[in-house]
């Protein structure tokens, strides 16, 4: 039955008022405590004439007073608009206009970013740090009525309202019910977080990666771990601290902590279930972790308009890394081609899917609502992913890139993924991108970006000849480009658009 996360909180808060429920540095909140704020929180927010299904903002760094007022929030009925604190300003005012925000939660970290802004100053501002970016969030709680007016939540109200990546545009806001986040909350655990899981979050709040784990943690009455800002050692020392059990980390993450040389010196054999999710995960690197960290590892394929995910169990299928994995249960994928028919067993098509947890639909867009959802000869509904994929015999699916990243070079389909996969395993390359530029002859041309790995002195033209002679003959690279870095979003993927413009760019 349709059970709300906060009452999940207060289920645990009654039977185990002593366990805790969050950590946060050297602070931490037992579950009665996390329930007494959370009620402190609905009732300020209804003083302030916040009315169920009006939304608010939240933009700030990961801490104790961002998820009670999360909490909050929800137990208030009133929708939640997480921003991502390093968006731009233009950005910023475009999503608290397009969230018709009432109340904008910061803290200095996000008010600093924001100050170039043009935000209504109607919007009133609450400071979670306490801090100078608006009223102190104890004193906005401490005029606030003990408990809230109780409040049946509606399952299809609007729960959250979250911006896409903006990986391929500006980001959309993505609008989520409350029926949605329930479906979620038990769903997501090949592993079980039981009441003993420990989860060290260390991706931002804002985004639904990061709400995978939250959710089903809370629900479960484990304990969150709030990491403010990643760092690799970092990470391993919360870990090895807390006893830590599950852990959603990117790519670019699990990278950086597995390249420590002191990663083997570290205990972490409390680790039940690694995640990880949002962009491609290499399957060497994926190979890496099951033989040197304790634990299950479990990749998703998803997005944040729902419909169809995919789960990899790296540990029960070692032979299926470099795909995405099986869909989950509920969950339907299939592939399309561009008349709009399902492909053929094996065959590449875009990936479509559905379940009972779809978004609503996108916030204020309703063309591109229109142009997401597909509707398939039966009349049942599918989002349309934008990705590229193909099945393999046993099911498995492997995901080539996203659509709008697709190469067509003298007629035919290139997939950057194909290239990336041989140009990485170069051994003076740490990291590649690969594009696709305009070309006079053949429309479009692969070009690569590569990162050297530390102090190994790599040859542009001896990559290119290297990996050339290891592609297909319409994939060979017209083009090497040393960097330092690969341009990443907040959460870690590369921003494929801004490598072809700064290149574009270059070439005037
Ligand atoms: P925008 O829609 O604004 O461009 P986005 O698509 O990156 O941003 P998200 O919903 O956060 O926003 O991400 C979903 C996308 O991330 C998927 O469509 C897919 O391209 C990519 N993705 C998700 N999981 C994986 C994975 N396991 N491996 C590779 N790519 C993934
Ligand atoms: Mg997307």
């Amino acid at each position: 039955d349709f059970i709300t996360l906060d009452t999940l909180v207060r289920n645990t808060a009654q039977a185990h008022p002593d366990r805790i429920a969050v950590i946060d540095g050297e602070r931490q909140l037992r579950y009665a405590e996390f329930d007494a704020l959370i009620d402190r929180v609905a009732a300020a927010l209804q003083r302030d004439g916040v009315q169920p299904t009006d939304a608010i903002s939240i933009c700030a760094l990961s801490s104790l007073e961002y998820v009670a007022t999360f909490l909050g929030a929800l137990r208030a009925g009133v929708a939640v608009a997480p921003l991502a604190p390093s968006s731009t300003a233009q950005d910023f005012a475009a999503m608290v206009k397009d969230a018709s925000a009432k109340v904008l939660f910061t803290d200095d970290f996000a008010a600093d970013a924001m100050k170039a802004a043009a935000i209504d100053p109607g919007i009133r501002r609450v400071a979670l740090d306490g801090g100078a970016s608006g009223a102190a969030f104890a004193d906005w709680i401490a005029a606030a009525d003990q408990k809230p007016t109780p409040l049946a939540i509606d399952p299809e109200w609007v729960f959250n309202i979250i911006y896409s990546s903006g990986t391929t545009g500006t980001p959309k806001g993505i609008v989520h019910t409350h029926y949605l986040r329930w479906r979620q909350y038990g769903q997501l655990d090949p592993l079980g977080y039981g009441p003993d899981a420990v989860t060290l979050l260390s991706t931002p709040l804002y985004s639904n990666t990061t709400l995978v784990c939250f959710n089903p943690t809370l629900a479960g009455g484990g304990t969150l771990v709030l990491m403010k800002k990643f760092d690799a050692k970092g990470f391993l020392d919360l870990a090895q601290k807390h006893r830590v059990t599950h852990a959603m980390l990117v790519p670019v993450q699990y990278r950086r902590i597995m390249a420590l040389p002191e990663f083997g010196d570290y205990d972490l054999s409390s680790f039940v279930g690694k995640f990880c999710t949002s962009a491609p995960f290499a399957a060497e690197l994926k190979r890496d972790i099951l033989a040197r960290w304790p634990g299950g590892l479990t990749e998703y394929y998803g997005m944040t308009e729902g419909g169809g995910s995919c789960a990899l169990l790296a540990h029960e299928h070692p032979d299926k890394l470099a795909t995405v994995g099986q869909p989950m249960p509920d969950h339907e994928i299939r592939l399309i081609d561009e008349a709009g028919n399902f492909v053929a067993q094996g065959e590449i098509g875009e990936i479509v899917g559905r379940s009972a947890v779809m978004m609503q639909g996108y916030l204020n867009q309703p063309q591109k609502t229109a142009e997401t959802f597909w509707t398939d000869k039966d009349g049942n509904r599918w989002v349309r992913t934008g990705d590229i994929g193909r099945f393999d015999e046993d099911g498995f699916l492997t995901l080539m890139d996203r659509k709008k990243d697709m190469i067509i070079s003298g007629g035919f389909n290139i997939y950057p993924s194909d290239i990336e996969a041989i140009a990485s395993q170069h051994p003076d390359v740490l990291e590649v991108a690969v594009v696709g530029m305009p070309s006079e002859d053949w429309g479009e041309t692969p070009v690569a970006f590569a990162v050297p790995r530390p102090g190994a002195a790599l040859d542009p033209a001896d990559l290119r000849a290297w990996t050339n002679a290891k592609v297909g003959k319409t994939q060979r690279l017209s083009d090497v480009t040393l960097v330092e870095t690969l341009p990443r979003s907040a959460i870690g993927k590369v921003l494929k658009r801004e490598l072809r413009d700064q290149r574009l760019a270059a070439a005037g």
